[in-house]
């Protein structure tokens, strides 16, 4: 009997002595103990009467032993539901309520708090600090570290793992033991991770990119990862000439752009710089390379789908574009009206198939029935298209498209004119309610710093570039835009921000 995740991610490691988390303190935790501390955490949940199918939600702070609460859910079956550590008790409430939790992991700190909404939702309370402290850990010390593996089927749940909220209320997606295993899977051959490999992970655990796309990669090559609990830019600095590789939303790059000590010599040595989870601008692309020689890798991929597509590993990395997609993966552009495939060139949305794409929305059913289509596809939300070398670029969501006076309009378009201009360092262009033509384009500029960038001179370069229906009618100027943890622009801040502006 098998359990396919756990057998190749984690059980192919029982042993061995290699360090597969190295802490900033030094610390290092061996593959061996990672497993054997994981297996009592297994038992515990066992002994409390959690049986398979049971969703274990964690709200925790990014720790070795939250992963161990991972491995441990995967080897008993459990589905592991990690939640934002920034989010309050009433937004927690309805994540518990929703997936019907059977235990919540909580920080000691919030223990009252969450413990009274578990007693009314009826879920057990244990805790976990960041310092691997707490009622689950005293739980699991002193247990049998041995533990007989659940069997699964590549089709059982292994997580429900929520979306980030960008676009509306985050939605349970139901990620599978082969959907996880096939993208970790496809993803370490692609971009040849091997256990020589050591990652520098700074992202949160509670999302698919440190989660799945991060730590899966590091257990399936058989790597080790520098664990650092969030960005920071000393820690990153001192850990980078340990590492071969980073995984980065773009906001760590610009970040590190803007830190002097960020040359060539720091990164001589890596082997690879992949971004993802929000798009990274072209010009950060250049100015990354110009600094370093480094041509960041960006990839595509969502928490429904895991990854969907990337630029080469060999080959040419195009700045702008979220490469091909990956092996096994099939993307299609269709139009968002009729459904028809459109050619290459053309905008529509885009749909992906493959082993990677989750089972549907937990308790959901109309909403999975409206995006998962019965040939499989999954209609993802994004805009984009097909360039003629079978890159495929990401337009924009297709909720942030405007629609003025009848006209479709999309903001990367005049986001891209904007952000070419002197004294530009970021847009976002947002649709806002206008009385004559329904919704009209409203540019938001963040300037390069000390700059003053002329709302006439940005609106000389749209008149030149652009359709005259697609020029912002009113630019507004801020030190910088909303952004949420994963370091997406939040353009439904921007919407309820400016939604006056023409009223
Ligand atoms: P919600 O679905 O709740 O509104 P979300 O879509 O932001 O939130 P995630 O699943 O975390 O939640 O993010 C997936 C989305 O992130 C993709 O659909 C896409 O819009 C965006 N994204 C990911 N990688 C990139 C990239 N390289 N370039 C542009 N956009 C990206
Ligand atoms: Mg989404």
């Amino acid at each position: 009997m098998a359990n396919p995740l756990y057998d190749r991610l984690f059980a192919i490691h029982e042993g061995k002595t290699k360090p597969f988390i190295r802490l900033p303190d030094g610390r290092e935790i061996s593959y061996a103990r990672f497993l054997s501390r994981s297996a009592q955490i297994a038992g515990a949940m066992t002994e409390m009467g959690l049986a398979p199918g049971d969703r274990v939600a964690a709200q925790v702070e990014k720790s070795p032993e939250a992963l161990m609460l991972y491995a441990a859910c995967v080897r008993a079956g459990l589905v592991f539901l990690p939640l934002n550590t920034a989010y309050t008790s009433d937004e927690l409430s309805y994540f518990i309520e929703n997936s019907g939790a059977g235990l919540i992991v909580c920080d000691p700190a919030r223990k009252d708090e969450i413990g009274a909404m578990a007693r009314r939702l009826g879920a057990r309370l244990e805790t976990l600090a960041a310092d691997g402290s707490g009622s689950l850990t005293e739980r699991a010390a002193g247990r049998s570290d041995r533990f007989a593996t659940v069997d699964r089927d590549e089709d059982d749940l292994a997580a429900l793992l929520y979306t980030s909220g960008t676009t509306g209320r985050s939605k349970g997606a139901m990620l599978t033991q082969g959907n996880l295993l096939s993208s970790a899977l496809t993803l370490t051959e692609v971009w040849r991770f091997t256990e020589r490999d050591v990652l520098l992970h700074a992202l949160p655990i509670f999302h698919t990119h440190g989660l799945f796309v991060a730590t899966n990669v590091v257990l399936a090559a058989g790597a080790s990862m520098i664990f650092l609990p969030r960005f920071d830019i000393d820690q990153i600095i001192e850990n980078l000439p340990r590492a071969t590789a980073m995984m980065g939303v773009p906001t760590f790059y610009t970040r590190l752009l803007d830190d002097p000590r960020l040359t060539r010599e720091l990164v001589a040595h890596m082997r690879l710089f992949v971004s993802g989870s929000a798009p990274l601008l072209a010009e950060t692309h250049r100015a990354f390379e110009e600094r370093t020689g480094h041509r960041i890798l960006e990839r595509y991929g969502m928490t429904e789908t895991n990854m969907n597509t990337s630029n080469p590993y060999d080959g040419e990395r195009r700045a702008g574009t979220v490469g091909f997609p990956l092996p096994g993966v099939e993307i299609r552009i269709t139009d968002p009206e009729t459904g028809a495939e459109l050619p290459p060139g053309e905008i529509g949305q885009i749909e992906v198939r493959g082993p990677n794409v989750f089972k549907g929305y937990w308790r959901m059913p109309e909403k999975t029935a409206q995006e998962l289509r019965e040939d499989g596809f999954f209609i993802t939300g994004d805009l984009g298209m097909v360039d003629s070398d079978g890159y495929i670029h990401i337009v924009g969501r297709n909720k942030d498209l405007i629609i003025s006076g009848g006209y479709n309009i999309y903001p990367k378009e005049i986001e891209l004119v904007l952000d070419a201009q002197p004294g530009v360092k970021e847009s976002a262009v947002i649709g806002v309610p206008h009385p004559d033509f329904g919704e009209t384009p409203l540019a938001v500029i963040v300037p390069e710093k000390g700059a003053r960038p002329e709302r006439a001179a940005l609106e000389q370069a749209v008149r030149a570039a652009l359709a005259r229906f697609k020029h912002p009618r009113e630019y507004v100027f801020v030190d910088e835009l909303p952004r949420n943890t994963m370091g997406k622009v939040q353009k439904n801040l921007l919407r309820e921000r400016y939604r006056d502006a023409f009223a």
